[in-house]
């Protein structure tokens, strides 16, 4: 018997950060929007903890016990008393370090396969709490929609959406690492007092209605400075992005993957056509949002 589990990347529509923490986090008010590219993560009975991957991207998927896969089941094994003995295989879709949210999908993935597996009867809070232990990101794949993220990004807030968003996703070569890029924004923040992250008020309102316009005007990632300051070129593909007829276009949380957001989904294939014509990218990929969290299929 196996459990498959389908659960989706995000986009940080707004990204705001604070400055470095005592501790080196950063404070964050990060508005999470789930997006329809997803992982399929599927759980089997085995003898021991195996992890396998595949995708175009699986060979950068680490398969040790460092995959947040893995840690997540590990970590539900351990509060249940029992051995971690599955075998996690992830079809993966989400680009890899890009930004978009993949390992922490597959850690919120596998914890919620494993769960109905073996029937611990967990709490919804249960499996947040795990969620939470396991990375900031990570509480987000399980709730899926739209949601404000404070504290490290791992106290959720869930928000209302009025309507469904179009987006293109500009997908680079090579990933970007996330702690190398906050370390490029500490560099660039150096002396200066950073303000503290507060939700855009426009922003949210704009969810709330399904205004694409206004969401487009309001998007904002704090990132967006650092990841381009590590890797330039990322100019060159939100100006393509622009140009093809993109009402907005940011960096997607660390990056290097590059969101557009585009009225419908006619401009939404036109955009991604003008994308891979400009050369700036590897590939484009088009997705709606907001989507469902993880769920079992
Ligand atoms: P975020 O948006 O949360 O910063 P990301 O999308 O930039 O994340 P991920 O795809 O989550 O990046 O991968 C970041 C790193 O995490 C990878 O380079 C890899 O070493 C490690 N990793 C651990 N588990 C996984 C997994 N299941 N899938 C992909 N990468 C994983």
């Amino acid at each position: 018997m196996s459990v498959t589990v389908r659960v989706p990347a995000k986009v940080n529509v707004q990204l705001a950060v604070g400055g470095a923490r005592p501790d080196g986090f950063h404070d964050l008010a990060n508005v999470f929007l789930a997006v329809g590219l997803y992982d399929e993560v599927t759980v089997t009975p085995a003898d021991s903890l195996r992890v396998t991957c595949e995708g175009p991207d699986a060979s950068q998927v680490p398969l040790d016990r460092t995959n947040l896969a893995a840690r997540a089941v590990e970590k539900l094994a351990a509060r249940y008393g029992r051995r971690a003995d599955v075998h996690i295989h992830i079809a993966k879709d989400i680009p890899v370090a890009g930004g978009m949210a993949g390992g922490s999908a597959d850690g919120a993935g596998a914890l919620l396969a494993c769960d109905a597996l073996w029937g611990t009867g967990a709490s919804r809070d249960e499996l947040l709490d795990i969620c939470a232990e396991l990375g900031s990101d990570v509480p987000f794949g399980l709730v899926g929609g739209a949601a404000l993220g404070t504290g490290r990004g791992e106290k959720l807030r869930v928000l209302e959406v009025g309507g469904t968003f179009h987006w293109v996703f500009a997908v680079a070569d090579g990933g970007l690492s996330t702690p190398a890029v906050y370390g490029e924004f500490d560099r660039l923040h150096a002396g200066v007092d950073v303000p503290e992250p507060v939700a855009s008020g426009v922003l949210l309102g704009a969810l709330a209605a399904g205004d694409s316009a206004g969401l487009a005007g309001a998007l904002s990632n704090d990132l967006q400075a650092a990841a381009l300051s590590l890797r330039p070129s990322l100019a060159s593909t939100l100006a393509a992005g622009g140009s093809a007829g993109a009402l907005g276009a940011l960096v997607s949380g660390s990056g290097p993957t590059t969101a557009f957001l585009v009225p419908d989904e006619a401009v939404a294939g036109e955009v991604a056509d003008a994308l891979v014509a400009s050369g700036t990218c590897r590939a484009a990929r088009v997705a709606v949002g907001p989507v469902p969290g993880a769920v079992v299929v």
